[in-house]
């Protein structure tokens, strides 16, 4: 019987480097004020949702329209472009990461998609710059919903229109970094497996008791055997 993975993109499939310089520069452009990411934790939340968090931290109230949110998003993808193309951010996957997705795509059981809280554009050139993009399918973004756990289920109905086939939320598998991609599987009746790869570290995710854990997606087989038992 396959299953579908959901893969969180950032502190489980990749990692980038000097992110705040693109994200920074994209709110100045769009809101027209200086905000900054390194104020607020990112990690686990949803592009738009940070981006308020980052307008309450600096007291800033601003009423934004979905015009304006789709501006936000298209300066996003470009200045990201522009700061990976230049070496000023860098994007790299995470241990394991791409050896993981190759391995999962030479199978028939297992379909390998994305849930995350970047925006679809910003998303792919992430997956780009750190070569893994070639190796899931569409899934659900920040661009579709602010919140998060809304995205399960639309990544899971995207794939199933793609497909043509049906499958179960309990044979889908959010990967994820956070308490936040556990909670969002919880939501949605799909399984969990956590990786220490990101803010926290492999003992504080055990305490949450997700379905799996591991340190990093370094041991290809080993992560295989836990995603296929699950
Ligand atoms: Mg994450």
């Amino acid at each position: 019987m396959e299953k579908l993975l959901l893969f969180d993109i950032d502190g489980t499939l990749t990692r980038t480097e000097n992110g705040y310089l693109p994200f920074n520069q994209a709110i100045f452009q769009t809101f027209g004020i200086e905000g900054d990411i390194r104020m607020v934790v990112p990690d686990g939340n949803t592009d738009p949702l940070i981006v308020r968090d980052i307008f309450a931290a600096a007291n800033v109230q601003i009423d934004i329209d979905e015009a304006r949110w789709r501006q936000f998003a298209a300066n996003l993808c470009a200045s990201y472009g522009q700061h990976v193309a230049r070496g000023a951010t860098t994007v790299r996957a995470l241990p394991g990461a791409a050896e993981l997705l190759q391995e999962l795509s030479r199978r028939d059981d297992f379909s390998a998609s994305v849930v995350t809280g970047n925006f679809e554009a910003s998303a792919m050139v992430k997956l780009t710059a750190a070569g893994l993009v070639d190796y899931v399918t569409r899934g659900a973004y920040a661009s579709d919903s602010d919140h998060r756990p809304d995205l399960p289920a639309l990544a899971k109905r995207r794939w199933e229109e793609w497909t043509g086939r049906v499958i179960h939320s309990d044979r889908c598998v959010i990967v994820g970094d956070t308490p936040n991609d556990l909670a969002c599987a919880r939501a949605n009746g799909m399984k969990c497996l956590l990786v220490g790869t990101g803010r926290y570290p492999v003992e504080d995710l055990e305490y949450w008791q997700p379905d799996a854990c591991f340190a990093d997606l370094a041991d290809t087989s080993a992560v295989l055997t836990a995603l296929t038992n699950l």
